[in-house]
């Protein structure tokens, strides 16, 4: 048997007045979603935020790797550090460090794009290198990620302080959400520092946020004694992978966005089947166009995954002898408020040895039939273990 994890980061959303006052996914023509839907074992609603986390993509999918973030988390930043391969010791803190827009209106600093525009990482990376010599010392070392996404690593460092994801205050006055707490002025100095080097670039400051110390979790292997292997163009999805023991595969042309390279995607699951167990694949578009507030983007978003990602999947896999599937967003990116809720989500698992004598005509992968199965999987994290029929 062959397992697949497929998320659609950030898929699942409200209402809009401008469908109709349906949601993107009810408005999106998704054919092989609601295929799956119509054959799937289970369909229902799954709880991936517990109750106390800030829902984002880190405690999302953290659960649906298997992991309970009340046990397990530590903070967004070390998960990326893992992927970009820097070797976290006890003592050493990782911190989120974004490249970010500031605007003045009314005499006030406003966070105008958490993502300077959706930066391409060549123009990023030569903003890092810029920063480098004033923003690093035998405390602090800036390591250069993609697109807007970096690390700063904080050696004998505070993990304690707070500061609020940028990308939670779109067109917000930021005072209140700069670094604050137990070693913050240290951050709140490289910050200004980073302002006047940045002055007249496309991203005019660093933003410092999500830090935490290395996260110790079993592996997949450990757990569930199965080999696999994750795509995602996420730093953070490729942490996770590797903190769960997964061979990470790296397709070019991944930009995380509406113009990255599907097909490839697709395809490097497929051949990452053939050799091991278990693939993860994870599309981050839609919660992108989610976080643009962009309906017509989300919908295409939504319309590409259906239609460039799980239709090619499904062909190529029901060539295997028998694969199980589970398909869900890791939480809900609301356009209208472009940013994360802790909603729960719809998910499904699809087993091809069982769909044959399975239907539910009338289902949709849709929010409100979720809803309506009356099926709440209040643990995401136990998910996996259904996925690979442990609890039968
Ligand atoms: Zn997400």
């Amino acid at each position: 048997m062959k397992y697949v994890i497929l998320v659609s980061d950030g898929m699942a959303d409200e209402p809009v007045s401008e469908l109709g006052n349906r949601t993107p996914l009810e408005a999106a023509r998704t054919p092989n979603m609601d295929a799956l839907t119509k054959q799937a074992e289970v369909f229902g609603l799954a709880r991936t935020i517990p109750d106390g986390f800030e829902p984002g993509s880190d405690v999302g999918n953290m659960s649906i790797f298997g992991y309970d973030p009340k046990k397990y988390y530590t903070g967004r930043a070390p998960i990326e550090a893992l992927s970009l391969g820097i070797d976290l010791i006890p003592s050493d803190v990782a911190v989120r460090c974004n490249l970010v827009k500031l605007a003045v209106k009314n005499g006030q600093t406003i966070m105008e794009d958490y993502s300077a525009g959706h930066i391409s990482t060549e123009k990023a990376h030569e903003l890092i290198t810029l920063l480098k010599p004033a923003l690093e010392d035998e405390s602090f070392t800036l390591y250069p990620g993609v697109s807007y996404r970096h690390i700063l690593l904080w050696r004998q460092g505070e993990d304690r302080f707070r500061a609020t994801p940028p990308h939670n205050i779109p067109g917000q006055v930021i005072d209140k959400h700069l670094p604050s707490g137990q070693g913050s002025e240290v951050l709140l100095g490289l910050i200004e520092k980073s302002q006047k080097i940045l002055k007249n670039e496309q991203a005019n400051s660093i933003w410092l946020w999500g830090a935490g110390k290395k996260p110790s979790v079993p592996t997949l292997q450990k757990r569930f004694g199965i080999q696999g292997a994750v795509i995602s163009a996420v730093d953070l999805i490729r942490g996770l992978g590797i903190c769960a023991g997964l061979e990470v595969i790296l397709v070019p042309g991944a930009t995380g966005y509406l113009d990255t390279n599907y097909r490839g995607k697709v395809e490097a699951a497929l051949r990452a089947l053939q050799k091991n167990d278990f693939v993860s694949l994870h599309i981050e578009a839609p919660d992108e166009t989610g976080h643009e507030g962009s309906v017509s983007k989300k919908v295409l978003a939504i319309e590409d995954f259906d239609s460039k990602v799980v239709g090619p999947l499904l062909a190529g896999l029901k060539t295997l002898p028998d694969f199980s599937l589970l398909l869900m967003p890791d939480h809900p990116t609301p356009v209208s408020i472009r940013t994360h809720t802790a909603d729960p989500v719809p998910f499904l698992i699809y087993r091809k040895s069982k769909s044959s004598k399975i239907t539910h005509a009338q289902q949709r992968f849709t929010e409100s039939f979720a809803l309506k199965t009356g099926i709440l999987r209040d643990e995401a994290h136990h998910l996996i273990e259904e996925l690979l029929q442990l609890n039968n």
